[in-house]
């Protein structure tokens, strides 16, 4: 069996198994402190161990957090605005206290590795993976493996077009202002239409707003990665009345430069929702500790 654990900024989600159809004992609690968070955690694996070998556990976490294994800080959360969490080292608190190998990555690179494994992108590489909700994250599977480097890739915070004239909204992203999630993420979309984003009619024009803004951004992925296939998902994409505005966006944007019959002709199969639902934090959490068998 293979431990996975979902580390999120609001709740935590434990659980053991080997793949979708055999996940076992899977428990949830919020995210309190970390010392509280973390015991529940050790308590319930120290549990399962009595009763199954764990073979190493994976760990999807918030961000950001330090991935580079020759840095002093590996496995850390480091500069996270969530009160208590910054500097907390993840994985060696999990090494000693379980003795076994700990596979760690962003909670967005676990569920672009879960879909490449099991879900929307089985065959897909390079496979792209975007959450657009609270935040904007993106996590990338090259040759099987989420794309690191110095750090990890922020895709979320790239520069998109931003005409002031059509939208006067300056963006959020306290880092940036106007960047990716300064002016698509869900809180953005609220500020911009003064209303939450579950509440805005599939006629208003906060959509297409947004489409053009996410088919911005992909056409840029798009030229940087050249994935096989892009699966977009989190809470703005709940509405997937979307989909086919960010498709015939991103064809515009891309104005047949990118000669590709899986642009040009199919992309209703290029661009897709994700296909494990709310278990793709879990299940990412899982493909890790897998990853490193
Ligand atoms: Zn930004």
């Amino acid at each position: 069996m293979f431990g996975a654990i979902e580390a999120g900024g609001t709740k935590f989600v434990c659980a053991v198994g080997t793949g979708p159809d055999n996940l076992q004992s899977e428990i949830r609690f919020p995210t309190t402190t970390p010392e509280e968070t973390l015991q529940k955690c050790i308590k319930f694996f120290r549990e399962q161990s009595k009763r199954h070998t764990l073979i190493s556990l994976g760990i999807a976490c918030f961000g950001p957090i330090d991935l580079d294994p020759q840095s002093s800080t590996y496995g850390y959360i480091t500069s996270t605005p969530k009160l208590g969490w910054q500097n907390t080292s993840i994985v060696k608190f999990f090494q000693n206290a379980l003795e076994i190998p700990i596979a760690f990555d962003t909670d967005v690179n676990a569920a672009a590795l879960g879909e490449s494994q099991w879900g929307a992108g089985q065959g897909f590489d390079p496979l792209l993976y975007l959450t657009i909700g609270t935040g904007i994250g993106g996590g990338g599977i090259v040759n099987g493996a989420p794309l690191h480097g110095l750090l990890h890739p922020e895709m979320g915070h790239i520069s998109i077009p931003h005409d002031w004239n059509a939208d006067p909204f300056p963006g959020n992203c306290p880092f940036h202002g106007d960047c990716f999630e300064g002016l698509a993420s869900g809180p953005a979309m609220k500020q911009r239409w003064g209303q939450p984003v579950e509440t805005l009619p599939d006629n208003h024009p906060a959509w297409s707003l947004e489409a053009y803004y996410i088919a911005r951004a992909l056409a840029n992925l798009i030229y940087v990665v050249s994935p096989r296939r892009i699966v977009l998902g989190g809470g703005v994409m709940q509405n997937l009345a979307l989909f086919p505005l960010i498709r015939m966006e991103v064809q515009k944007a891309l104005n047949q430069y990118v000669q590709s019959p899986a642009v040009l002709e199919n992309i209703e199969n290029y661009i897709v929702p994700p296909a494990l639902g709310n278990r793709a934090g879990i299940l990412g959490a899982l493909a890790l500790a897998m990853s490193i068998r």
